[in-house]
């Protein structure tokens, strides 16, 4: 506590007046003091000039409690030598530490006549011996509450015993000095509190239940345009008017029955400016006018609001697009899910999954900010379309989400399914190109399909991979079909990844022939795999690899045996050239092309051969590959085609109706889709077709094979063309190695 410096003037006018003081009229000086606000310094320090003037010869101090209550520190001593009071300034209290130290121990009076002899000052006495000090009364001083504040203390240069009067001066000094400090600092916490309420940095108003306002701090003065200044009123009504009125009642029936309130509400700013605001009211009895009076605190929570609500948005919607994200959307299905009100048969809810088709490419081909402005506008058409309470989501790269809700039927998600085909089919034209979108999508209803979001979103899912297997650019609804599908392909995948290994992999072989002397002039590789005993069809298997990438281990596997049986043929003189498919995901990106090219250069190593059978193979590609018209693909081909090899196109006319490649790419031979040649014998249109297939080759200067040859008829109408190659069960079905071994050299 600030003792302050004492004011010598108001001090000399004490000292010539004090030796007439009685001892009322010291009460009264002394509180005269307090009440003026003097200094606790100034106040102690006149008392004790007071109390010196009353006795001569006596010269007086105060010493108080230090805040730990175990030492006591200079309170006002001004005639004691300076040496002195600096030695006992913070002396410990505890017995026998002179007079004052164990009048404070000892919470009790302590009268020392002689300092030299008494057993209270055996361990100081040299202290006060040289400051010329011989007796020492020390008088403890309490507080209303009895707790030691400090010792009034009356020293003399002789030994001296006290008087009753001097017992009672001593007393009284004590008194003095304990109303002295009690009311100094009791006006000093006053102060202090309303220096705090002054400059808190949080608006405080003390209004009545008339909304009189008792007091308020500029923070609150300047927070708001409502309070009326001169009429010193503020209607807590008006002012909270933007707040959820359940939370405004909650707060009125709260304070009104003397309980405080805690919450988050809107304040009014100005007028038309409403702030978040965090408010804690409390309610006080004013004990003079018995009325309940309300302490109001306001905090402005408008920037803290403003980053939760960022935070929020980062958490919920996609950055790119604004839409909801994956993580909204499941919140929102498992909300949809609580509320659910189960009615017989009928649904709830259904989650759309849309995911754009060919989107990589476009991101390939285009460059990632296209794509970005690719899956923007996406996002717009499909706000532009969304039903009213539906929530539209990005929930992946390309996919999308929309959450229907309500009873949904066949019929009406048929109808919403097509808006959207239409409105995302509409051209976009991005960075001077025109391109046409298509999507492909699936849903799932609750409860019908699944019952909880995790289930909704997965059945959804399916059913767009679904739509995608099916050809892209179309929908699909959830079924138990789709389920087991996607359960037998799960699996497979299973057991596909440990093929390899465990040896579950065998290529066959299946010839392809000269139809007119029944020659065999090449052979397809086609690989078979049996897994637990069963063989699984690659039409099965194929696509599963494809998607998960294994495609590319298990090609080189297929690349490997073919070989092997290339050069074993070539070994024995057989010069029968091996087609081996490979699929358009073996080229997907940049990466694999090169690791294609480096497989045919590492070959030779590992097989330990010095002279790789280029001529003896032919690599099998879909129109779709050369549909992508990279000029990666095309050189990784034409490098291997000047190596030797022969390019096929696999599946022909079953793909894109494009020519032109034909001419600009790097090919050899076509093979025409067994689908035609097994429609021949019904569909007339297909003679045409076929015909102008083989007629554009020769043009070409094409090698043309016909697959899926089954019948007699089927075989005249190939002769008929003058296809000069054959492949078909009417000649021979895939074979194991050795037996396609076997029929070579009795070939
Ligand atoms: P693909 O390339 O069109 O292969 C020809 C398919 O037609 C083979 O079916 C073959 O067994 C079948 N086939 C041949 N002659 C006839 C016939 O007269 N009638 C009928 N109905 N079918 C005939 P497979 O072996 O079941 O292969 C199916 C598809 O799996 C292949 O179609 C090919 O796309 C893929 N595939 C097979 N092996 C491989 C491979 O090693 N790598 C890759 N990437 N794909 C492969
Ligand atoms: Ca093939
Ligand atoms: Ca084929």
């Amino acid at each position: 506590m600030d003792l302050g410096q004492p004011d010598t003037n108001l001090v000399s006018e004490l000292l010539l007046t004090a030796q007439y003081k009685s001892s009322i009229e010291r009460y009264s000086t002394i509180l005269n003091m307090v009440l003026e606000g003097v200094s606790l310094g100034e106040i102690l320090h006149s008392l004790v000039l007071l109390i010196e003037a009353q006795k001569v010869g006596t010269r007086a101090s105060v010493l108080l409690l230090s805040d730990d209550g175990k030492r006591l520190l200079s309170g006002a001593a001004p005639n004691l030598p300076s040496e002195y009071n600096d030695a006992i300034n913070g002396v410990a209290i505890g017995p026998n530490v002179g007079s004052c130290g164990t009048a404070a121990h000892l919470q009790q009076r302590v009268i020392v006549e002689d300092i030299e002899t008494d057993p209270n000052w055996i361990d100081y006495k040299s202290l006060p011996l040289k400051a010329g000090l011989r007796a020492c009364w020390s008088e403890p001083i309490f507080d209303t509450d009895n707790r030691i504040l400090g010792t009034f203390a009356m020293y003399y240069d002789t030994i001296k015993s006290p008087t009753e009067q001097d017992l009672h001066l001593i007393q009284e000094a004590a008194r003095l000095a304990s109303l002295a400090i009690e009311r100094s600092r009791g006006l000093h916490l006053q102060r202090l509190s309303s220096k705090i309420f002054e400059n808190l940095p949080i608006a405080l108003v003390i209004t009545n239940e008339q909304n009189a306002v008792l007091s308020a701090n500029p923070s609150f003065i300047k927070s708001t345009t409502l309070y009326d200044y001169n009429n010193k009123t503020f209607d807590i009504k008006a002012y909270l008017q933007s707040s959820d009125q359940d939370l405004i009642d909650e707060l009125f029936t709260f304070i009104h029955r003397g309980h405080s309130w805690v919450g988050e509400l809107k304040g009014l700013k100005t007028v038309d400016d409403i702030i978040d605001i965090e408010l804690v009211v409390t309610v006080i009895r004013d004990s003079l006018t018995q009325q309940n009076c309300y302490a109001w605190m306001i905090t402005d929570i408008s920037a803290r609001k403003t980053a939760e609500k960022l935070i929020d948005f980062q958490n919920n919607y996609d950055q790119l697009t604004g839409l909801a994200n994956r993580r909204y959307l499941f919140k929102k299905l498992q909300i949809l899910i609580n509320q659910s009100t189960a009615v017989h048969g009928q649904s709830q809810f259904s989650l759309m999954i849309l995911d754009l088709d060919h989107f990589k490419q476009i991101n390939d081909s285009l460059g990632a900010d296209n794509g970005d402005e690719v899956l923007c506008r996406v996002g717009k058409r499909l706000l532009e379309i969304i039903p009213e309470n539906s929530l539209p989501c990005r929930i992946a790269a390309d996919e999308f989400a929309i959450v229907l809700p309500g009873n949904q039927t066949i019929e009406k998600l048929s109808v919403f399914a097509e808006q959207v085909k239409a409105v995302i089919g509409k051209e976009i034209s991005i960075s001077n190109e025109l391109l046409s979108l298509s999507i492909s999508s699936g849903f799932a209803t609750f409860p019908n399909d699944a019952s909880s979001a995790e289930l909704i979103l997965n059945c959804a899912s399916q059913a767009m991979y679904n739509a995608k297997a099916s050809g892209r650019n179309c929908y699909q609804f959830f079924n138990q079909d789709i389920q087991l599908e996607a359960e037998r392909t799960a699996q497979l995948h299973f057991y596909l990844k440990k093929a390899i290994s465990q040896n579950e992999f065998e290529l066959y072989y299946q010839p392809i022939v000269d139809p007119i002397s029944g020659k065999i002039i090449k052979a397809e590789a086609l690989l078979r795999w049996s897994h637990d005993g069963k063989f699984i069809s690659p039409d099965l298997f194929i696509p599963i690899a494809e998607q998960s990438g294994l495609i590319v281990e298990i090609g080189e596997w297929v690349k490997t045996q073919a070989v092997m049986t290339a050069i074993e043929l070539k070994k024995r003189n057989l010069i029968i050239p091996l087609s081996i498919n490979v699929s358009t995901l073996e080229f997907w990106s940049g990466d694999l092309q090169k690791r294609f090219l480096q497989y045919f250069d590492t070959v030779l190593e590992t097989l330990s051969i010095d002279v790789f059978p280029y001529e003896m193979i032919t690599l099998e590609i879909t129109e779709s590959l050369m549909m992508k018209q990279q000029s990666e693909v095309c050189e990784v081909l034409s490098l291997l085609r000047k190596r030797g090899i022969q390019i096929s196109i696999d599946d022909f006319g079953t793909g894109y109706s494009s020519l032109s490649y034909l001419v600009n790419f790097p090919v050899d031979q076509i093979k025409i889709d067994k689908s035609f040649i097994q429609k021949l014998e019904t569909d007339s249109r297909h003679n045409a077709l076929v015909e102008a297939i083989v007629s554009m080759s020769n043009a070409l200067d094409l090698t043309v094979v016909a697959e899926g040859v089954e019948t007699q008829s089927q075989l005249d109408f190939v002769n008929q063309l003058n296809i000069p190659a054959v492949q078909g069960y009417f000649f021979y079905k895939p074979m194991p190695k050795a037996d396609f071994l076997n029929l070579m050299l009795l070939n």
